[in-house]
């Protein structure tokens, strides 16, 4: 039976990955439904030809012009243009659809995604880090399945057995420890945008990417694991393991600890999320283990990588500090891409921003709804980049 297969974020790292194995199934398998993106509409076009897709959208105005042209000798094609657009085909009929925007700009068009009531391959955190309990509320009351895509949560979920959720001790998500692994601080103060985004392992987004850099990535990934795995943050553990090739570990009761390895390609974790309940064939280098040789593990380092620590706080405070430094990092990371920040003024101004959203005047202090989580978002963004524009202008 064909699937209907919709993927939001379609020109992105994890996008292209999920259209490249839809590429190679037999025809008829896949039926692509609606693809989106931001502003890349020449890539957009292209992907919509190739898979005879039943729409597009493109959240940038700016960008509708290219992306009419582009298709414009494709009439059966449906074009929609504006942040609008995205969510309404993200709400289009489908079996399957991917989420993987970047950030909280992905919360609107996942959560119409979500609330088709289908299945969510979920790979954008940054929706459970600032939305967390009404997200998963959400999906339960719609009997949505979420299929974790972020490949340790994958991993996680790979070999945790709900059926036994009473004698799992703990789950362990793995780091690799970025490009900053072994670096000093000193080196780290004085850290290009190009050393950040070196990533010895995985090939990604530059926000994701960057995140790796700071760790911050793996603060999001405790607060996402709890909710998705339902767990309180000390059962959710961080280690670092350079080689990336044990991605998630369960350990269960009687002294168990299940893992679940693979080579550093999303591939894998997309391709156990498209397959779910079964399984199918990727394209993925095969793992050898005597080639590997040996696998090491590692505490995280607090005090050079913070933003693990300050994930945890906001996770352990709960109410609106998930959401503030989600924003904050968002923006911080943003500046630091353009070079108008440095790299330790990422974590740094993050925590500034959720010391200061406890007194300001104008942050709402209860998260109740999403409509909560949106004004938390817009009002931590504005901290931040006021924030950003003293660590500027005082560097
Ligand atoms: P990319 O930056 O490579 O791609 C982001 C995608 O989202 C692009 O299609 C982009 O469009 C689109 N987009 C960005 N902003 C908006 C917006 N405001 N409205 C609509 N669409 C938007 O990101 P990644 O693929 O690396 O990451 C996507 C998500 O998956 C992130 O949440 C990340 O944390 C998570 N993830 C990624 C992994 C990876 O290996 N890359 C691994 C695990 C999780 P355009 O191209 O036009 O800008």
């Amino acid at each position: 039976m064909t699937r209907r297969i919709s993927i939001l974020g379609a020109t992105g790292s994890v996008g292209l990955a999920t259209l490249d194995l839809i590429g190679r199934a037999e025809p008829g398998q896949y039926k692509i439904v609606a693809l989106t993106a931001k502003t890349n509409a020449a890539e957009l076009a292209k992907q919509a030809i190739r898979f005879e897709a039943e729409c597009v959208a493109i959240a940038d105005p700016a960008a509708a012009k290219a992306l009419h042209g582009a298709l414009k000798d494709y009439p059966a094609i449906e074009i929609g243009v504006g942040e609008a657009a995205v969510c309404e085909m993200a709400a289009r009929d489908a079996d399957w659809v991917m989420a993987a925007i970047v950030g909280a700009a992905g919360l609107k068009p996942t959560l119409a995604a979500l609330r088709q009531g289908r299945s969510l391959a979920f790979a954008n955190k940054e929706c459970l880090v600032c939305a967390g309990a009404l997200f998963m509320d959400e999906a339960a009351r719609c009997g949505t399945t979420l299929l974790p895509v972020d490949s340790e949560h994958n991993a996680v979920f790979q070999v945790f057995d709900p059926a036994q959720r009473e004698t799992i001790r703990s789950i362990t998500l793995t780091a690799s420890g970025g490009p900053f692994r072994e670096a000093s601080r000193e080196v780290m103060a004085k850290a290009s945008r190009a050393d950040a985004l070196a990533h010895p392992t995985w090939e990604m987004g530059a926000k994701i990417t960057i995140d790796s850099a700071t760790m911050m990535n793996k603060g999001l990934e405790v607060i996402e694991a709890c909710w998705l795995f339902d767990l309180p943050p000390d059962q959710v553990d961080v280690v670092v393991h350079p080689q990336s090739i044990i991605h998630g570990l369960v350990e269960y009761a009687d002294g168990s600890l299940l893992a679940q390895l693979g080579s550093p390609d999303m591939r894998t974790p997309i391709a156990s999320a498209l397959a779910w309940p079964n399984r199918m064939t990727a394209p993925v280098e095969r793992l050898r283990l005597t080639d590997i040789g040996r696998l090491d593990f590692q505490p995280p380092d607090l005090t050079r990588f913070p933003a693990i620590r300050l994930a945890r706080e906001a996770i352990d405070a709960g109410g609106i500090a998930p959401a503030v430094l989600n924003a904050a990092n968002e923006i911080a990371v943003e500046a630091f891409l353009a070079d108008r920040i440095r790299f330790l003024d990422i974590a740094a101004g993050v925590e500034d921003v959720l010391e200061r959203s406890i007194s300001d005047a104008d942050m709402p202090q209860a998260l109740t709804a999403f409509e909560d989580v949106f004004a938390i978002d817009a009002r931590a963004r504005q901290m931040a980049r006021d924030l950003m524009v003293e660590r500027q202008t005082n560097p």
